[in-house]
């Protein structure tokens, strides 16, 4: 009877022991996020900045990834980057070389990156290649004026980060980039959503006529996304796009390292 209360005492030890493991690994985040982000830019980029950080902290502690956040861009470091799965540029990019080759070598081996609107923002000033090949080839050649809401088309409806949505889908209002040339072109960058031909002629005072433009793709050759949204405070009022924005997130930060 001794023995069978000292097995009794070890077997319930055990189970606590596991449940308390198993506790630990639902609540442990799958993945750490680093989002940097500026308050000093164009104030509708701000604002979606604010908005995207309230919106991916809530969606984290559904998803169980951890999502810390930066305006010093000085944290692009190779020591500080090394805490974090994948990062995010919400309203900006680099600007100095340290933080543009520190970003290099952080996708080179492996990191992941999601980026947003103006994120990829780049033109004849730029003068960084490597960036404009990471992205695709794509430079800015325009947009929409105002900000307005469009048609959006899946290119690809097996993909984890638009299996979820509708064939099409009415996106909120935003600033819609054209790039030249069309990402598309890449045969390493696959596009997985595009402005529907319906929205042309798209704007006011700034008019898209015509066009292939790619809103969200990926580099095949990175654990990267570039989703084109980001202007203004809009962007979050649609729940179908509302869960694109947390699978794009939860598949770069998900994706294994290279
Ligand atoms: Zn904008």
């Amino acid at each position: 009877m001794q023995l069978f209360r000292w097995q009794f005492a070890a077997l319930l030890t055990t189970l606590m022991y596991v449940a308390l493991i198993r506790a630990d690994a639902q609540t442990a985040p799958a993945f750490h996020v680093l989002a940097f982000y500026s308050e000093t830019v164009e104030h509708d980029h701000v604002d979606f900045a604010r908005q995207a950080i309230q919106f991916y902290s809530k969606a984290g502690r559904r998803d169980y990834f951890d999502f810390a956040t930066t305006t010093n861009w000085d944290d692009m470091n190779p020591n500080n980057l090394a805490a974090y799965q994948m990062i995010v540029w919400l309203d900006d990019f680099p600007h100095t070389a340290a933080q543009r080759t520190a970003f290099e070598q952080y996708m080179e081996h492996g990191g992941g990156w999601l980026g947003f609107h103006i994120a990829a923002y780049n033109d004849s000033g730029t003068h960084w290649p490597w960036f404009v090949r990471f992205l695709g080839g794509g430079v800015f050649y325009g947009n929409n004026w105002p900000p307005l809401p469009a048609t959006l088309t899946v290119d690809d409806p097996t993909h984890p980060v638009t299996r979820h949505l509708p064939h099409q889908f009415l996106a909120p209002a935003n600033e819609w980039y054209i790039w030249r040339p069309s990402p598309r072109d890449n045969k390493d960058v696959k596009v997985l959503l595009t402005l529907a031909p319906s929205n042309y002629p798209l704007g006011m005072k700034d008019v898209v006529r015509g066009g292939d433009l790619p809103v969200v793709w990926t580099n095949t050759h990175y654990r990267m996304l570039y989703m084109n949204m980001g202007h203004g405070n809009k962007i979050f009022t649609s729940k179908v796009q509302n869960r694109l924005m947390e699978d794009a997130m939860t598949w770069v930060g998900a994706k294994k390292g290279m």
